[in-house]
């Protein structure tokens, strides 16, 4: 599998990830053109959620002419790859340390931003005839041993400030909605939902068509060099010449795409597992209704929902390196982890799965992402740590306001840089000790 940290760019012309979502959904995505075109105002890399939510607003608000560039298919990347849990947030930090660090005003201006971010995600469903397949019910964050309940119990309690709508849910009330001995408590957010990712992403890729962005497939960046102010792109299509340059490839971005850049970012492997459906039975002896998202309270997170034709998604990390993410192993890892949630499921876990797959989210070093401009005439927005499906559609309108010179709103995404790792050649290595830890704690 491509690997940021050890590939120079991805390879062109490589099909979609075998998912769950690209096997069961059937959607229209606009025709990319066949020809890279020489110039451009604006040339985004990356078409998916975040390349494109830019790409719309530059062309229907400011009439930018935008060409979006792909390595692979459009959305080959996360956007149509992950589990469609919309959650407020972004990141690894709560309102509760955004209080700390920048005090309540500032946590809830970020909490007006995640609402904004969900207008723009509602925008997207009633542009999908599909409506996204949205499965309403809300999010369960789950104290997934009785020592993890004190601290959930905490973060409910600044959450009230926050987001009133939330519930807190004792022992009881949970387990009659999650029947698994890794369920002791939960908050439940009333606002989140599940929704089709594939389908989210073909949403914004016609809005962002019918705009007039071109959308160019198979053409990676391959090399960048400036001629006075003039960015030149080469790409396995032909060169492009601009003068601003969006970086929107995220998890995806080569370790040596532009030096500003570098080393700023952790790309890091998310896998999933799809189950075949489940039985009445199975499906009665865990509780989980198809309204259900859930994650637990793990610092390396196992999250699960139920999908509409009854087969369980379970999610969590992968392999460190992109050479060893389709190991058997790693499926097994997660089946061990869905067995222990969900001992009914016992049989299951003896049975192959009908789907795994991964791909690569870009984590920060302080854990929240920035949508800034590293160098004159470069912008981009990275290191959501894994949760984006929300805030790309947001981030994306801030990159192309950015873009064009409007000032953003004073919140610390839009601050200041991403900060650079300490000795980036050894991310991994830092990497690989954190999940020896993160393991030895939750065992
Ligand atoms: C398994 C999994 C489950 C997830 N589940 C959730 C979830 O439930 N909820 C949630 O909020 N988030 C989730 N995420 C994270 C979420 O999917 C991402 O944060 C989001 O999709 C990022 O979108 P993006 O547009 O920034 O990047 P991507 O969608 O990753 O797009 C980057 C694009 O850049 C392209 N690219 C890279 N290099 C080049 C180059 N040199 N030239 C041209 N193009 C290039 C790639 O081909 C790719 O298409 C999950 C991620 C994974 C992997």
């Amino acid at each position: 599998m491509y690997d940021p940290l050890v590939d120079s760019f991805p390879r062109a012309a490589q099909p979609h990830v075998r998912s769950y979502w690209q096997a069961h959904t059937q959607t229209k995505l606009p025709t990319a053109a066949n020809v890279l075109p020489e110039h451009a105002d604006i040339v985004v890399i990356g078409a998916g959620y975040t390349g494109l939510n830019a790409a719309l607003e530059l062309a229907q608000r400011f009439q930018q002419q935008v060409v979006v560039l792909d390595a692979n298919q459009l959305g080959w990347g996360c956007s149509t790859r992950n589990a469609g849990f919309a959650m407020p947030g972004t990141g690894r930090l709560g309102y509760g340390d955004w209080q700390k660090r920048c005090g309540t005003d500032v946590a809830k201006a970020i909490q007006g931003e995640y609402q904004r971010a969900f207008e723009r995600l509602e925008q997207h469903l009633a542009h999908c005839p599909e409506q996204l397949q949205v499965q309403r019910g809300g999010y369960l964050k789950i104290a997934h041993e009785p020592k993890a309940i004190e601290g959930l119990k905490a973060t409910y309690q600044v959450l009230q400030q926050f987001e009133p709508k939330t519930r807190w849910l004792d022992a009881e009330a949970i387990q009659a909605r999650v029947h698994s001995p890794q369920a002791h408590a939960a908050i439940h957010y009333p606002q989140s939902f599940g929704l089709n990712p594939v389908l989210l992403h073909a949403s914004v890729a016609r809005q962002a068509a019918a705009a007039g962005v071109t959308l160019v497939e198979n053409a990676p960046v391959q090399n960048w060099d400036m001629v006075g102010e003039q960015q030149r792109l080469h790409t396995a299509k032909g060169r492009i010449c601009t003068t601003k340059v969006i970086i929107a490839s995220n998890g995806y971005t080569p370790n040596h795409l532009h030096s500003s850049i570098h080393g700023r970012t952790l790309p890091v492997l998310s896998s999933v597992i799809v189950t075949r459906p489940l039985t009445r039975d199975e499906r009665q002896a865990i509780g989980v209704s198809t309204q259900d998202l859930v994650m637990d309270t793990r610092t390396l997170k196992y999250y699960y929902r139920l999908l509409p034709d009854g087969r369980l998604l379970f999610g969590g990390r992968g392999a460190i390196r992109g050479k060893d993410a389709h190991h058997p192993r790693y499926a097994r890892h997660l089946l061990e982890a869905l067995r222990g949630t969900f001992p009914a499921l016992r049989r299951l876990s003896q049975e192959p799965v009908d789907y795994y797959w991964s791909g690569w989210v870009s984590v920060a070093l302080d854990n929240y992402p920035r949508i800034y401009s590293p160098t004159a005439g470069v912008y981009t927005s990275m290191g959501y740590c894994g949760a984006g499906v929300t805030f790309t559609q947001i981030a994306g309108q801030r990159l192309a306001e950015l873009a064009m010179g409007e000032k953003l709103p004073e919140l610390p995404f839009y601050q200041s840089g991403l900060p650079k790792f300490p000795l980036p050649h050894l991310r991994r290595v830092g990497q690989w000790a954190f999940y020896q830890l993160a393991r030895w704690r939750s065992l």
